[in-house]
């Protein structure tokens, strides 16, 4: 089995490069309910990072009603640090990144994905693949993400395990290879074999799996398999020929292309299959990679220093208006109080007290490298999407907006205070709450959304923070798509016919605003000289 880690510890490496290999930045996707939480905590468990059960707040509340939802953004102070969560194990630096649970805030998640270098995806074996997880593995494969998988929750009478890779292959398009099979199911089962590690693994729930709770099996017709698994032993054999013919072998380089997704199995809730996961994980997850800007590709082992903003958290405080900005290292090391290059703004930036988000606990850093994620305090001057450098106009790129669904009208309730409001929009917006529009023409606010919630959140977020009330009028729109032509006379013509429903975006850039897909079909074939987007990076 090729193991990355070794690999990197044999050759002779620059610094820099050394603690590249080290980092492991990645993130779990899941659809909610599948375990991502109690997986989150017994990863962190193995990684020493925290000792007792318990310490990771499932955010599951959020999803239920709005107040559950406010009242956790009021701990938001506590949600923050576990935005992301170092730890090390074995010889890697982890960095977890933390996403949000509900499908409200999936623009939030997208974000987040291009932070890191691979995923974990989760998946409840009693559901099987569900549709949260249908996106957010598409957003992965379009990025070339490589994805672990492990099927939850095997302690339950679930679906079997060759019907549940044949839903990740059929469903997610991505080829299965299984490297643990489980012996038995719910009340049945019994452990799983590590084909990875060619050990069994018996099952005992509620227990830190020891060495003693595993025996070393290399070859399939060892008495001692019979030994542990009595009848059961003869269809694992069966099963795992069964697997071998039809299911893919490990290939270090399809699973890096995103072709393939290494699969495990277990169940979190009992601490069973995670420390197999997490030391395979450890062994084949990718360091950073070279990241795409408009310019160039950028290899992180690049000696000047260059970060993408990916995340805001404003008014954590809401007596300052202070923001923490979320910077991932794409390229050579990071260092504090140094004199850096803000892209867009031509700017200097100086970060006089990055935070590291090592463990539970936050504390400032010196130096950071690629793969890491530091906090910047903020006074507005930061978006999601810039890009710092040591001087070099490089911009990057892969966040972009995705369309919204769900539009409406923002209506000030009390105009003598419309200076708060637009504060609050603006920064509401730049910290990805929603997008604001505004209309070319009438000059209408227009904010569109992915999710219903996102409207509570902003207006109460509006009363709360900046003392602005807000009514939201039901506004006629399906979706937005960004145009722009190369003729002026073509987007005067288009300007005639529809410039009631055209308003500008955040970059001041042209979107036409529809009330259905028939109605955009039709003004995209009226109009073949206007180019239609459906995300704001024009792809
Ligand atoms: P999240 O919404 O994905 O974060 O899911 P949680 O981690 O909060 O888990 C959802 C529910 O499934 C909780 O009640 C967990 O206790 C339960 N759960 C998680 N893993 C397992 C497992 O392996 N077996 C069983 N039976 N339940 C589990």
């Amino acid at each position: 089995m090729p193991n990355r880690a070794t690999e990197a510890a044999t050759t002779d490496k620059t610094p820099l490069q050394q603690e590249i290999d080290k980092r492991l930045t990645f993130a779990i996707i899941s659809h909610p309910d599948a375990g991502k939480t109690t997986i989150t905590e017994k990863l962190l468990l193995f990684g020493g990072a925290i000792h007792i059960a318990g310490a990771v707040k499932s955010k599951k509340n959020a999803r239920q009603t709005v107040s559950d939802f406010m009242q956790m953004e009021k701990e938001r102070g506590i949600s923050i640090s576990t935005s992301v969560m170092g730890f090390d194990y074995r010889d890697r630096t982890v960095n977890l990144l933390d996403t949000p649970g509900h499908a409200d805030f999936s623009e939030d998640t997208y974000r987040t994905l291009t932070a890191v270098d691979s995923v974990l995806m989760v998946i409840d074996s009693v559901k099987g693949v569900e549709e949260r997880t249908r996106k957010l593995c598409e957003i992965c494969k379009m990025r070339k993400t490589p994805i672990i998988t492990f099927l939850n929750k095997f302690d339950r009478e679930g679906k079997e395990p060759i019907e549940l890779l044949d839903e990740v292959e059929a469903e997610l398009n991505i080829r299965a290879c299984p490297m643990s099979w489980p012996v038995g199911q719910g009340a049945s089962f019994k452990g799983v074999y590590s084909i990875y590690e060619k050990r069994l693994i018996l099952f005992k729930p509620h227990d830190i799996q020891n060495v003693e709770s595993s025996v070393a099996i290399e070859n399939m017709d060892d008495p001692l398999l019979d030994e542990k698994l009595g009848s059961l032993a003869d269809r694992l054999r069966e099963e795992l020929e069964l697997v071998q013919g039809v299911y893919p072998e490990f290939s270090m380089e399809e699973y890096l292309a995103g072709t393939i997704t290494p699969t495990f199995f277990g169940s979190a809730l009992n601490n069973f299959g995670v420390r197999e996961l997490l030391d395979a994980f450890v062994d084949i997850a990718p360091a950073p990679r070279a990241q795409e800007s408009r310019e160039r590709l950028v290899a992180p082992d690049e000696e000047k220093f260059s970060g993408l903003i990916f995340k805001i958290h404003a008014n954590l405080d809401p007596n300052h208006r202070d923001r923490i900005a979320f910077m991932r290292i794409c390229s050579g090391m990071f260092e504090r109080n140094k004199l850096y290059h803000h892209v867009r703004t031509g700017k200097t930036f100086r970060a006089a007290n990055p935070t590291a988000f090592m463990a539970s606990e936050r504390s400032i850093v010196d130096t950071a490298y690629p793969g890491d994620i530091i906090g910047l305090h903020d006074t507005g001057t930061l978006k999601i999407g810039d890009t710092i450098s040591e001087g070099e106009n490089i911009e990057y790129t892969g966040i972009p907006s995705f369309a919204p669904q769900i539009f409406r009208q923002v209506i000030n309730l009390e105009p003598m205070r419309s200076k708060q409001l637009n504060k609050g929009l603006e920064q509401l917006t730049e910290e990805g709450v929603a997008q604001l529009f505004i209309k070319e023409y009438s000059a209408d606010k227009l904010l569109g959304v992915v999710g219903m919630l996102q409207f509570e959140v902003i207006q109460h977020r509006l009363k709360e923070e900046y003392k602005a009330s807000v009514r939201f009028e039901q506004a006629d729109y399906g979706g937005a798509a960004w145009i722009e032509a190369e003729d002026s006379r073509a987007m005067e013509q288009f300007m005639r016919f529809h410039g009631n429903h055209v308003a500008l975006d955040k970059d001041e850039e042209r979107v036409f605003l529809y009330r259905n897909r028939w109605a955009v079909s039709r003004a995209m074939e009226e109009n073949p000289k206007i180019r239609f987007y459906f995300t704001s990076d024009k792809k």
